[in-house]
């Protein structure tokens, strides 16, 4: 395979050689997330959470993808290494002096690059004892994206993939964020193509195939209640649930390879 050929509109494929790169940007991410997760409790503040991710980044002479992304809606460029979203934030929360409650969600999600290629991952953690709606949403997530992972085969559409985790979710009466979605992955932390976590007649024209060299953020956000988001407020960057239900979030970056799909943002 030739890298960066471009067989299906805007989609840049990864050689081996960049897909190694992309197995050691993941596996910084996937420290991070790992360290960071377990540093939550009760108490904690998202600010603390985002210090030290941004130091074990720097420290390993990586950058943090998301510091200083402009969003042209948004009042100030993205100030932090993570995005820290609780309860009915569904992604991009801004850590600060928030301290976590017992009960809450946290989502984590983190980006770096290194050497040139980028790699995303996310997870969503309980913060003590949480409602057992709360532990359903968590593990329904995790599941889709696991589901998605299982699903995914050379050859494939990526539609069928989405129609996997839209009815894994669905049928637990939850509901797929369908503002947001994944995402190429490479030199640039966004490329084509975008990777929804649905799937229905207005997707017919995005879809594509997974072939060997595609490397993508396969993300699903999935909410308790309906699946409509809007800005927090007018700084325009937390996405909160309309109704206010809670909401988790699973990311990793992944390759499809001839043996299958190679999780990058995994240990
Ligand atoms: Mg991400
Ligand atoms: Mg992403």
């Amino acid at each position: 395979m030739t890298a960066r050929s471009a067989t299906q509109k805007g989609i840049i494929l990864k050689s081996k050689n960049e897909i190694e790169i992309m197995r050691r940007a993941g596996a910084l991410v996937c420290q991070v997330l790992d360290h960071v997760c377990g540093l939550v409790k009760v108490g904690v503040t998202t600010g603390e959470l985002n210090e030290v991710a941004e130091k074990m980044i720097s420290d390993a002479g990586a950058e943090a993808l998301f510091k200083g992304v402009v969003n042209p809606a948004a009042s100030y460029p993205f100030p932090a290494a993570l995005c820290t979203s609780v309860n009915d934030e569904v992604v991009h929360g801004v850590p600060g002096d928030r301290a976590l409650k017992a009960g809450d969600v946290l989502s984590i999600d983190c980006g770096v690059r290194i050497d040139g290629f980028c790699g995303d991952s996310a997870r969503t953690v309980a913060v003590g004892d949480v409602s057992d709606d709360a532990k359903s949403l968590l593990k329904v997530t995790e599941d889709s994206l696991k589901l998605a992972i299982s699903e995914m085969k050379v050859g494939r559409m990526w539609s069928e993939v989405a129609t996997a985790i839209q009815k894994k979710v669905e049928s637990a009466g939850m509901s797929v964020v369908r503002e947001f979605v994944g995402h190429g992955i490479g030199q640039e932390m966004h490329e084509e193509p975008k990777v929804p976590n649905y799937h229905d007649r207005s997707q017919r024209k995005s879809d594509f195939c997974l072939e060997e060299g595609l490397t993508l953020a396969v993300e699903p956000m999935v909410t308790l209640g309906r699946c409509d988001v809007m800005y927090a407020d007018a700084d325009a960057w937390v996405i909160v649930t309309k109704d206010g239900s809670y909401a988790a979030h699973f990311e990793h970056s992944i390759a499809m390879t001839a043996k299958g799909p190679l999780i990058l943002t995994a240990a």
